[in-house]
């Protein structure tokens, strides 16, 4: 059944405010309440639905791995020692500052406050159902033939176990998408004798000293925890497809491509060396995960998530949103673009395209994108044209773009980086306008 956007926005101007639901109080949740606080006019107060106990989702360091204290899985990926590999003075949201005094890559627990601030300083707070866990999320549909369904919220409470339901106009979900570990298959490897984990566990490297290490997947997480290991282990042999890294690497860091089979002491890789692991870590990346999407009409196919428009409105049921979804973006001002787009198609500041439009507009961009030479699994991840898509968003939801100093300031760290992982994070940087940054001294750690 196609819902007609349009309705949403009699809907607004009739007879109440929108009741909105999110899903998940990590940094896009916090993002999306703060904006539907501030829209008193036409939003309800929000319910905010976190299966945790507090804000911060990702940001919340805990030692534990696997289970929590519900049977749930543990939710964070965060590693005890990880600072952030974006300097400060890009990540935050573009209305709510980090505190200046910090240094430009920052410790994850000033992250966590830095959350913890914005929920209080925007009154978020009372908003939030903690511990409470999203089930299942139904569409509703009234007899009389309404063009609009509404969605039912169907929560466990962790604390009473008792189940609730309750109704919403719209729900925004922003339940995070660094949880549950992708696990790419490699022949052999039942005969692997030693430890296999994915980074999702990794959380310090003591356990890890005087071993031979082989970690799979050189993304941000795969790098850090590498040369975060290097310094106790025996050896680090990173394997990936985009050899080599060319900034200078510690001595007992070997990079390697194309992982072949496992052994039983190690893996041997394309070049036919086989070599030794006590540990095998996939940094391979993660799932998308809606478990309790079972009624909505959604597939997940090798990395992409359809059927959405511009990676956000679920093109049958456009008052359902994806925060957060786009990958090698700079995740704060992008969730802040996606949400107030959100928001303007849900109060008709934005007209939404007919579905036959959207799916038509989505479809040419993904053929445009393969054409391109972006491979499928990567429509999601959107690196350099992210500036583009976030200026998109902010013209037709008519609201201020990200200032060009953040996009430079990026882009520049990314080079940086590239060129010297080891000592990228010594600098620290300053905006200076809203199209000019600098480096202040680099200071040791
Ligand atoms: P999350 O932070 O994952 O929040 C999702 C929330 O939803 C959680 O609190 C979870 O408990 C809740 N939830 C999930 N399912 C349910 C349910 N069914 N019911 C109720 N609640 C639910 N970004 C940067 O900007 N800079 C960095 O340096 C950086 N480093 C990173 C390092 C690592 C190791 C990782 C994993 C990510 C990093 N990121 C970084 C990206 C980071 O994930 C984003 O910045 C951002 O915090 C993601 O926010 P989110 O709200 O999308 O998801």
């Amino acid at each position: 059944m196609y819902i007609d956007p349009l309705a949403t926005k009699s809907l607004t101007m009739s007879y109440h405010k929108l009741k909105v639901a999110v899903i998940g109080a990590g940094a896009g949740g916090l993002c999306a309440a703060r904006q539907l606080l501030s829209r008193p006019q036409t939003f309800a107060p929000p319910v905010v639905y976190e299966l945790s106990d507090c804000v911060g989702g990702t940001w919340v360091y805990t030692d534990r791995v696997g289970k929590d204290d519900n049977g749930l899985p543990i939710h964070s990926s965060m590693y005890r020692d990880l600072r952030t590999n974006l300097p400060k003075e890009v990540m935050p949201f573009p209305d709510f500052p980090f505190d200046t005094q910090l240094p430009s890559f920052i410790h994850h627990t000033d992250v966590k406050s830095y959350l913890e601030q914005y929920t209080d300083s925007f009154k978020i707070q009372p908003h939030i159902k903690f511990r409470t866990y999203v089930e299942l999320l139904n569409p509703v549909f009234g007899t009389t033939g309404d063009a609009q369904n509404t969605w039912e919220v169907t929560c466990l409470n962790l604390n009473s176990h008792c189940r609730s339901r309750d109704r919403f106009d719209s729900v925004i979900i922003c339940n995070g998408h660094y949880s549950d570990p992708f696990i790419p298959h490699i022949p052999e490897i039942e005969h692997f004798k030693g430890q296999k984990m994915h980074s999702h566990e990794y959380r310090f490297a003591e356990p890890f000293t005087g071993k031979n290490l082989v970690l799979l997947g050189a993304g941000p997480s795969g790098t850090d925890i590498a040369l975060e290991l290097c310094p106790v282990a025996n050896q680090v042999v990173l394997i990936h497809n985009n050899l080599p890294i060319s900034s200078q690497l510690p001595p007992n860091f070997l990079q390697v491509k194309g992982v072949n089979r496992f052994s039983e002491t190690g893996v041997i890789c394309d070049d036919g060396m086989e070599y030794p692991a006590d540990v095998f870590m996939f940094c391979t990346g993660y799932n998308y995960s809606f478990p309790f999407l079972k009624d909505v009409d959604l597939k997940v196919k090798d990395y992409r998530v359809t059927p959405l428009y511009k990676h956000i409105v679920h093109t049958t049921f456009p008052t359902l949103f994806f925060i957060g979804l786009c990958q090698t973006v700079c995740p704060f001002p992008l969730f802040h673009n996606q949400v107030l787009f959100a928001l303007a198609s849900l109060d008709g500041t934005h007209k939404l395209p007919p579905k036959a439009e959207m799916d038509m507009l989505t479809e040419e961009e993904y053929q445009s994108s393969l054409h391109h030479g972006i491979p499928h699994r990567h429509f999601h991840k959107l690196d350099s044209l992210q500036w583009s898509y976030m200026d998109e968003l902010a013209h037709l939801s008519k609201t201020e773009p990200i200032p060009p100093v953040t996009r430079d300031l990026y882009e520049a760290n990314a080079k940086i980086r590239k060129q010297d992982l080891c000592n990228y994070k010594r600098f620290n940087y300053k905006i200076v306008s809203h199209d000019m940054w600098t480096t202040v001294e680099p200071k040791p750690l």
